[in-house]
């Protein structure tokens, strides 16, 4: 309220992608019921506009140095209208009062230049800058009044009254909208949202600080030039862009997703709005883009991949700001208004939609009860944000996507159904879960005679690392292949295969040189880190861990993957898979749980096998100076080094297997695929693959791949391998069943276990998508042919009902 027209610009500005309202409103003086004069005058073409303009009712400045019929007429004639009136007798009271109300409508006594000249007075209004707002008025024809309107003598208050409503009606409204033009340019000028107007023919003709920021440009190098002239993605289909002019040429409005090449020559995908906007006869008089950059993908789980694209919604007083001719608002004001009514009604009759409006008043109480940022809460804003301006359908959907983000474990996928497939379910229960969470309640048990002691390492035999037989030399020169045969170096060493293959790969990587130690010591730490392996154990032996520093050191001969990662990074490596699996039991966290084990209870039940080889691999390397190959090491780059080492023996656990994959794909495969189709930017995908976090997700990645890379080995290896680790999961089994503990993957019964279908499972649930992933970054294509070459083999199998390694044979 007030004596004053107000104009009330108001930005809900809910975040950076979300949907922001300007309302202007025009405040009534008197009746204090906007309502009543309500104009509506948004043309966006749907209906989610809410830009209205409430006019006020204008103030009027009489400036008659005595009082006589006309300035009574006009005084009355006020009053009728409800405008304000106030009088002033000399040009200086005038113009103070004038300073002070800023009058819509000053009415100048014209016609006596005995008191004062009209123009003077004017001019001194003009002086004070004030009459770009204000309506000025002579009482009497003067040819000589520039600036002034004219008023023939009449003290008939009716004719006055007529006369000073076709004024407000007319100009003053006019210089209303000039008000809110300001305002609303100033909103465009400090909105986050790229906006650029264009000419219907596509001349630039106004682009904001976010669109210049967004492109590159500077708004003088677009100003003027037509949108064609700009340098264009590919990306975008090829008859986008006619669908678009087909579109707007209708007068409707195209929103998309679109490519743009900014300045710098990289394409970025945009969200992007265009309202063409009708003016006179109909046409299409400018065009208004609203451009997004978004691209918000929440992963959640394996493949749930929810895109927030948000529809801004601003339909930005175009036909108020652009469209110069009143007849051209009034033409549209019936269906907006009727449109807006809608909007209304859905809007204020929460309780007769209910399920819309309480949902997002229950989702943002939801928000805004979580008090600490972290990035999940950012989002869920992002995500209620977009809610807000998204279709029901939508809206709900991503009401199931906050469930989802607020209570879910969320890499873990969850089966379908328990019943669904046996092998997978033992497989995924064994692997990625400890014993107690598999278990209800009372089937725990706590059982002494488990207790092994099985973390006291084995006796260290020692090996003539020094002289190198030459059968061992030559199939160690085969060691960059990936079809190297590790099952020949395995029985030329008598199970002794991670010291030789150790050292000859360590001196390839030269890693004496990085830690500033001795071939000696070297020779020292392999040996007994491999007397630490089980051999007993079919699978979790030596083998494996030559195995796997043998997939590593092929891995990090990777273009990509060596373009990636710095010396310390390949050493942490190659020093990570040497020890993965060190003093493995040969049975999983499950049983070690379920066992009540030594282990378990030190490390609760929490990554207990991982957490024990990372540790023993430096209480082993520390204990003595002999084998210490860190001894050399300056303290802060040892501590870089053990970091590092740990990272990765800590990521060979299977529970957080799908975080670790997701986390790459979403950081590392969508990111470069996406630098990838729009440009060769080698620069680009360096910077993603360089940054810290994401050389962490790397090495994770690298790790896990060359622990599970059996099913991609030849189809001899591979057969080999799925007899080892099937061997000793029936011995865990057998193992269970003695010592009355449950059994954790009930399918690995060696009496009536299927090998194939359970390679069939482990392949299709933990293999296939993260070695499509691994692939896509470092370009594997042999790894893969194996990998479709023994997953055929296993199907055939299994088509043949055979659940053993290999087929009969032949009668
Ligand atoms: P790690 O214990 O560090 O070797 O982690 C790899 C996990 O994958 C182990 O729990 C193995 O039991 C499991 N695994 C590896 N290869 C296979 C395979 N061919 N079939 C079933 N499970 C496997
Ligand atoms: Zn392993």
């Amino acid at each position: 309220g007030g004596n004053q027209s107000r104009l009330i610009l108001q930005m809900n500005h809910l975040s950076f992608l979300g949907s922001y309202e300007i309302e202007l409103t025009l405040i009534h003086p008197h009746t204090h019921c906007p309502s009543s004069s309500t104009v509506d005058l948004s043309h966006a073409p749907t209906n989610s506009t809410s830009l209205s303009l409430r006019l006020c009712l204008a103030q009027v400045l009489l400036v008659f140095a005595k009082e006589d019929s006309q300035s009574d007429a006009f005084w009355w004639a006020c009053e009728r209208a409800g405008f304000r009136c106030n009088i002033a007798r000399t040009p200086e009271s005038a113009v103070e009062c004038f300073l002070d109300k800023h009058h819509e409508i000053v009415i100048i006594d014209g016609r006596h230049s005995r008191y004062f000249e009209a123009d003077a007075v004017c001019r001194m209004h003009c002086k004070q800058g004030q009459y770009v707002n204000c309506v000025m008025y002579a009482v009497l024809y003067n040819m000589s009044l520039s600036v002034l309107q004219r008023y023939l003598e009449n003290s008939s208050v009716s004719v006055c009254y007529n006369e000073l409503i076709q004024l407000e009606h007319g100009e003053v409204r006019a210089q209303f909208k000039l008000r809110a033009c300001n305002s609303v340019f100033t909103a465009l000028e400090q909105c986050q949202e790229a906006v650029e107007i264009s000419s219907e023919d596509h001349v630039i003709q106004y682009v904001n600080p976010a669109f210049e920021k967004m492109m590159g440009y500077h708004r003088g190098e677009l100003i003027g030039k037509e949108l064609t002239e700009l340098p264009k993605s590919e990306k975008n289909s090829a008859d986008l862009l006619d669908t678009i002019n087909t579109c707007i040429k209708k007068g409707k409005e195209w929103q998309g997703i679109y490519f743009s090449r900014r300045k710098s020559g990289d394409s970025i995908q945009q969200y992007v709005r265009i309202t063409p906007v009708i003016g006179q006869g109909g046409y299409v008089c400018v065009l208004v883009f609203l451009c997004v950059c978004v691209c918000v993908c929440v992963c959640v789980c394996v493949c749930v991949c929810v895109c927030v694209c948000v529809c801004v919604r601003a339909h930005l007083l175009h036909s108020f700001l652009f469209c110069p001719y009143p007849e051209c608002n009034s033409l549209r004001h019936k269906d907006r208004r009727k449109e807006s009514v809608d909007v209304r009604s859905i809007s204020s009759h929460s309780s007769d939609a209910p399920s819309l409006q309480n949902r997002r008043y229950s989702s943002m109480a939801r928000i805004h009860s979580m008090t600490i940022e972290a990035p999940i809460t950012k989002v869920i804003n992002i995500i209620n944000a977009a809610q807000e301006s998204s279709p029901v359908t939508v809206a709900e959907a991503l009401d199931r996507v906050l469930e989802i983000l607020r209570t879910t474990e969320l890499y873990s996928p969850q089966l379908a159904s328990k019943e669904d497939d046996p092998h997978t379910n033992d497989l995924v229960g064994g692997l990625m879960s400890d014993g107690l969470r598999r278990l209800s309640g009372n089937e725990y048990v706590f059982s002494k005679s488990a207790l092994h002691n099985m973390s006291q390492s084995q006796l260290a035999v020692p090996v003539p690392l020094n002289d190198i037989p030459s059968s061992i030399a030559e199939l160690l020169n085969e060691e960059e292949h990936w079809e190297f045969n590790i099952l020949e170096l395995e029985a030329a060493t008598h199970k002794r295969p991670l010291s030789y293959l150790g050292l000859k790969i360590f001196s390839a990587f030269g890693v004496c040189e990085f830690l500033n130690c001795t071939e000696a010591t070297l020779r020292s730490w392999l040996q007994v880190i491999e007397a630490n392996y089980h051999a007993s154990n079919s699978y979790h032996n030596s083998t494996h861990a030559a195995d796997v520093l043998h997939a590593t050191a092929y891995f990090l001969r990777k273009d990509r993957v060596k373009g990636s990662l710095d010396q310390l990074d390949e050493v942490a490596a190659l020093l990570a898979a040497t020890v993965h699996d060190v003093d493995h039991p040969g049975r999983t966290n499950s049983f070690l749980c379920n066992a009540g084990s030594e282990l378990a209870i030190l490390y609760n039940d929490t990554a207990v096998l991982e957490s024990h080889h990372a540790a023993l691999a430096f209480q082993l390397t520390v204990r003595d100076g002999k084998c210490n190959i860190f001894k050399n090491m300056e303290r802060t780059q040892f501590r870089t080094l053990r970091q590092a080492i740990i990272d990765m023996v800590l990521a060979t656990e299977m529970t957080r297997h799908f975080e670790h994959v997701n986390k790459f794909v979403n950081s590392i495969n969508k990111p470069m695929s996406a630098i990838e189709e729009t440009s060769s930017d080698c620069e680009g995908q360096a910077s993603i693959r360089n940054s810290p976090e994401n050389r962490l997700l790397i090495k994770r990645m690298l790790i896990k791949c060359a622990d599970v890379a059996n099913p991609c080995r030849p189809l001899e290896l591979c057969i080999e391998w799925a007899g080892r680790i099937s061997e000793e999961y029936f011995a865990q089994t057998d193992e269970e069943k003695r010592q009355g503990l449950p059994v954790v993957m009930p399918v690995f019964d060696r009496n009536t276990c299927s090998i194939p279908k359970s390679q069939i499972s482990f392949i299709d649930y933990f293999i296939t998508d993260m070695f499509d992933a691994w692939d896509a970054f470092a370009s594997l294509p042999g790894l893969m042919e194996h990998l479709a070459e023994n997953y055929k083999y296993w199907k055939n199998l299994d088509e043949m009902k055979c659940k053993s390694l290999r087929p009969p044979p032949p009668p």
